[in-house]
């Protein structure tokens, strides 16, 4: 058997990606050179990781200042793309130590929103990448940590609930916490909606409280593709435009940052093909690597298949994007790429935010959803409607609804009428009693400083 050969180096290939064989040190440099490309498309972004140096318009203090002040904010789950988007961060700083006589451009400070069951995993993997992988940039990347349960570390909480004509209203709550709040979900696509806004709000909030200058998340061209269908098939496609747009700042926080998605050129399969080549596979937690475009597989990777059922909108439409990737990965790219060209719809009223996601509301909600509502009963007629219409009037389920209508009738009547997108009236309408504790959106609470985790040496 003849083998097959790099064809940029000659030497033994052992990835196949867009028709193309690589070696594995080949296919990291093909990885990273699409990151590096993102991360200097625009002015904004290349002032923030070119290293600045005394020149005509700035004098050596002030090109240190600059480059003191080019910091980036990570969000880091220490799945695939994340530690990959990371790692080649740690790549460039390395070789602007090298070529530029010591001098970097940029600092990254790496955040992991937690829950407590995870953290020690998270914290004994991110001890490793510190302390070996990124040794030498220990005063570049930082690590830092935030409890998931400091969304409800505020002072003042609403209590947000959907009426039967789709309108929220609001009234003073108490504190809660996040357990609570996911487990009023009656499925897995509103429990990973709400806790995508409790990641989201707290990562921006990070940054704005820390001054960073843009926020660079991990997201794969795949993972893009997901969350754009998953937006659309949620009712939330008007947020498309807002969420991937990078030619702008950040507005709803104090237009302090922008976002940029560095990976967006990568596929998935090509980000888990470059944990193995580079070896970032171990560091990895809950998270196992496809092995799709390895010439050798790891015979152990096999995933255990969820059921369809069991599966949240975004997991069915990564798991169609999974199956595409190999023979149709232009599907994935034409996605992406016509999520970039969308602009965002016209408000109506421009100053209006969701209560629940703080996006921008561009459609009537409650009218719409109130011209498709049959709100009158079928009447009963045969016996067997009679018997278990008497059932339902004796059970549980009879009285949980009356509570449900007696708590929406009086919460109605006392509280502040507040807008919602159309989308998070669909998520609140499907939580227990069409009600959820949010803290109050206030610029109080965006200064309320997030408490980060302190890490103790002897854990
Ligand atoms: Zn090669
Ligand atoms: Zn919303």
């Amino acid at each position: 058997m003849t083998e097959t050969l790099c064809k940029r180096c000659g030497t033994l290939a052992q990835i196949y990606s867009r028709k193309e064989h690589f070696c594995q040190q080949c296919f990291c440099t093909f990885v990273s050179s699409k990151q590096r490309k993102q991360m200097m498309s625009d002015a904004y972004f290349q002032d923030i990781f070119k290293v600045m140096h005394q020149d005509k318009v700035r004098t050596e203090e002030q090109a240190a200042a600059e480059n003191a002040a080019s910091r980036v904010l990570v969000p880091l789950s220490l799945g695939s793309s994340s530690l990959t988007m990371l790692d080649i961060l740690n790549d460039t700083l390395k070789e602007q130590k090298l070529t530029q006589r010591g001098k970097t451009g940029f600092h990254v400070d790496a955040l992991i929103c937690f829950k407590r069951p995870e953290l020690n995993e998270l914290k004994k993997q991110v001890n490793k990448l510190s302390t070996i992988r990124y040794k030498e940039n220990q005063s570049s990347i930082k690590f830092h940590y935030v409890d998931l349960e400091s969304f409800y570390n505020e002072p003042e909480f609403q209590l947000l609930i959907l009426s039967k004509k789709y309108l929220c209203s609001s009234i003073d709550g108490s504190k809660s916490n996040i357990k609570s709040l996911l487990e009023q979900c009656p499925n897995s696509t509103s429990r990973e909606d709400l806790l995508t806004f409790v990641t989201r709000h707290l990562v921006k909030k990070y940054a704005f409280q820390n001054n960073h200058k843009a926020i660079l998340w991990g997201h794969s061209m795949t993972k893009l593709a997901d969350e754009t269908m998953s937006l659309v098939v949620k009712g939330r496609g008007e947020h498309i435009s807002s969420l991937i747009d990078s030619s702008q700042p950040d507005f709803d926080y104090g237009g302090k940052f922008r976002h940029l998605y560095p990976l967006k050129d990568v596929l998935l399969s090509e980000v888990d093909a470059y944990c193995y080549s580079s070896g970032l596979d171990k560091f990895l937690v809950n998270y196992t690597p496809q092995d799709t475009l390895l010439l050798t597989k790891h015979s152990e990777t096999k995933s255990i298949g969820k059921l369809i059922k069991n599966m949240t909108i975004n997991e069915m439409v990564r798991k169609y994007f999974d199956d595409i990737e190999k023979d149709y990965s232009n599907v994935i790219s034409t996605v992406v790429r016509t999520a970039d060209k969308l602009a965002e719809p016209k408000k109506i009223e421009p100053q209006e935010k969701c209560t629940l996601c703080k996006g921008n509301i561009h459609t009537l909600g409650p009218n719409w959803l109130q011209s498709i509502t049959v709100e009158e009963g079928y009447a009963v007629k045969t016996e067997e409607e009679k018997e278990l219409y008497r059932k339902w009037c004796d059970s549980d389920l009879r009285n949980q609804r009356d509570e449900a209508l007696a708590l929406v009738d009086s919460v109605t009547s006392r509280g502040n009428p507040v807008p919602l997108c159309y989308g998070c009236i669909i998520t609140l309408g499907g939580v227990k009693n069409r009600c959820v504790t949010w803290p109050r959106d206030s610029d109080n609470e965006l200064n309320q400083t997030l408490k980060e985790f302190e890490l103790r040496d002897e854990e």
